[in-house]
């Protein structure tokens, strides 16, 4: 192949390709501040340096490294990732001559990147400009579409387009601002690129960039999770504790009006409470490698290096111009786009709440047995002064449930014969569709009240446990498990202990709530009896997750919406109740077969193999996942 360039290009690119390329341990920081030049019109034009974005050099570098083939930047504005991804595709193009692929989120974007980014940097450097063939050129090619070098090609394309995606694949892909690309019904634009680079094993690589979105939604927030989650940690000037910058330690005064002053923001170093000045967090970011500090990943490496960098890093802009963005953003009621662009955090939804309508008209009507599906059986119990409230559900494969039944016993919790009614409900066995008996495998019951409640149920739940009877208490805070490892507990001076597993109730309000709002039978899905009191359901709707902003940090707590939320919290309890007993519900699906053995439904947790079986998914020809049901159980749900 020849290539239409001056003769001077020419030669570069036949020595080249003579094999007289740089030495190969040339890193690409290193080649870019010895030979990119930032193009004028930018902040400091002129050779390029990492030393005010140090935290550039790390993942810049792992592009050319070949024990690595994916790499994640969630990064917040204004630290240089476009400019980390350009040095990344001219050290391509310059010394390691594959194709490669940009993608950008629209048409427009990829103007604006090609236009304002590319294009310049492209002139700005003859070492680039030699070998990108021009526009007319009668070999090679340069067009909106791709451009062409000595060894290949950088294709473009944006997400909204199929057509710049379909046929189009290359061993180096850069992704930009990911979050904002459009999902088809294939999938995710990223993940059909990649599956598509498949035909060049480990050849390939992937660079993908952006700010997040909402939690559970974007695919960096997810992406940067799969990764090995580095961090960049840097010294306090002050105290040399080693940490990293985040949003929690920023500070700033108010007036005797109550009005913030941004003017006053310092950072407080998270150890010691020293105070740094911009030029004490500059001076902490640019010294931070020097120091051997830098970035440090939380998991071990396995070929995806992903890297968290927020705004904060950046040793351009003074700390109470970020503390402004954000008393502006939180006044037009747009945090999201603080916490998104700046923070570089994933959003968590607020309006997590459940409209009561749509969940009774998804209501439907029960047979009078326990379902073929229901594999296990659990109930969650709530103390209340004059009253245990009890949900009964029943759980097939992938947690599906059907709530069977809610019952209320009536009486004074300090008095035993509440609690017998409970026992006696909870010792019952059921109609199983299959024609077995089905016993309740297990129960949470709460412990929280006052004046002598919590002491009156741990009396009575003491020794309940080895009947899967459980005491537990609601844990506090964010991302705990559903249910922690049980630990002793007392109440009152002579009382023995009783075990007491602590609930992540937070996060089961979450899962209870999102699975509610699922609309298809399925995984997750809830289904409710159509005879069951409109007040249930509104007592299941009761909360919504809101987050509050404590000193900027935000914080997620579920509110009460009205005053009763019983059966809310019986499902919690219900769902805990299985997490603790962990069954294997295929098994015991496999075992209720209507002409199979009926066995006995009083296994103890310790006698199930450790992990729940997942429910076997297929694909269906509309590319859609379905579960398979286990034979025998083949019921369609009369809805
Ligand atoms: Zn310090």
């Amino acid at each position: 192949m020849s290539w239409p360039f001056g003769s001077a290009a020419l030669m570069v690119a036949t020595s080249f390709l003579a094999g007289l390329a740089p030495p190969p341990d040339l890193k690409p920081s290193e080649w870019a501040e010895q030979s990119v030049q930032i193009p004028v019109g930018n902040a400091i034009p002129g050779l390029i340096s990492f030393d005010n974005a140090p935290y550039q050099r790390g993942p810049l570098d792992m592009t050319a490294d070949p024990s690595c083939h994916r790499i994640t930047l969630k990064w917040g504005a204004q630290v240089g990732k476009t400019q980390l991804a350009l040095c990344a595709q001219g050290f391509k193009i310059v010394h390691d001559p594959v194709s490669q692929l940009m993608m950008q989120p629209s048409e427009g974007d990829l103007q604006t990147w090609l236009t304002t980014k590319f294009n310049p940097l492209v002139e700005a450097n003859p070492d680039l400009e030699t070998r990108i063939a021009t526009p007319r050129a009668r070999k090679g090619v340069n067009n909106t579409r791709m451009k062409s070098y000595p060894g290949g090609f950088i294709m473009f394309a944006w997400s909204g387009s199929p057509k710049t995606q379909r046929g189009r694949s290359a061993p180096f892909i850069v992704c930009d601002e990911t979050d904002g690309y459009d999902r088809t019904a294939e999938g995710h634009p990223v993940g059909l690129l990649w599956e598509r680079a498949n035909t060049f094993d480990d050849q390939r690589k992937l660079v993908e960039i952006s700010t997040p979105t909402i939690r559970g939604i974007s695919w960096i927030d997810h992406a940067y999770e799969q990764g090995d989650q580095r961090q960049f940690h840097v010294a306090c000037p002050h105290c040399d504790t080693v940490q990293t910058i985040e949003w929690s330690n920023v500070k700033w005064d108010k007036n005797a009006e109550g009005e913030h002053m941004p003017e006053s923001a310092y950072y407080e170093c998270r150890a010691n409470g020293c105070v740094w000045s911009d030029t004490d967090r500059y001076f902490a970011i640019r010294n931070a490698e020097r120091l051997g500090h830098g970035w440090k990943a939380k998991k071990p490496f396995r070929g995806h290096a992903s890297y968290h960098l927020n705004g904060l890093y950046s040793c351009f802009v003074k700390l109470k111009m970020i503390v402004q963005s954000f008393l502006d953003k939180k006044a037009a009621g747009d945090l999201q786009t603080f916490v998104n662009v700046t923070l570089a955090e994933a959003w968590e939804e607020e309006a997590e709440t459940l409209e009561v309508e749509q969940l009774i008209a998804r209501a439907e009507p029960f047979p009078s047995k326990v379902p073929m599906e229901v594999g296990v059986q659990t109930c969650g119990v709530d103390m209340q002064e004059d009253r245990l409230e009890l949900e009964r559900v029943g759980w097939g494969l992938g947690e599906e449930s059907w709530s069977l039944d809610h019952q209320v016993f009536w009486g004074d919790p300090l008095k035993p014969e509440v609690w017998n009614q409970l026992f006696d409900y909870l010792d019952q066995t059921f109609d199983h569709e299959s024609g077995a008996q089905m016993r309740i495998a297990s129960a949470c019951v709460d412990t929280g009240g006052s004046g002598g409640l919590t002491q009156a149920a741990y009396e009575q739940l003491r020794g309940k446990q080895r009947r899967n009877i459980f005491a537990i208490k609601g844990g506090k805070g964010w991302d705990n498990p559903i249910a922690s490892a049980p630990k002793k507990s007392k109440s009152g001076k002579r009382a023995r202990p009783v075990t007491l597993f602590t609930i992540g109730v937070n996060d089961a309000k979450l899962i209870v709530m999102r699975r509610a709002k699922q609309d298809t039978p399925g995984q997750g899905y809830c289904h409710w009896p159509v005879d069951r009191d409109p007040e249930w359901f509104h007592q299941l709707t009761a909360e919504r997750l809101v987050t509050r902003f404590v000193r900027g940090f935000p914080i997620r707590e579920w509110k009460k919406t009205r005053d009763r939320n019983e059966a809310l919290d019986c499902r919690v309890y219900a769902y805990a109740a299985l997490k603790i007993l962990n069954p294997n519900i295929l098994m015991r699906l496999r075992r209720l077969k209507p002409d199979g053995d009926h066995v006995a439904e009083d296994e103890t947790a310790a006698g199930e193999p450790p992990e729940e079986a997942k429910p076997k998914a297929r694909k269906t020809r509309r590319g859609k996942t379905r579960r398979t049901r286990p034979r025998g159980s083949g019921r369609i749900s009369n809805r």
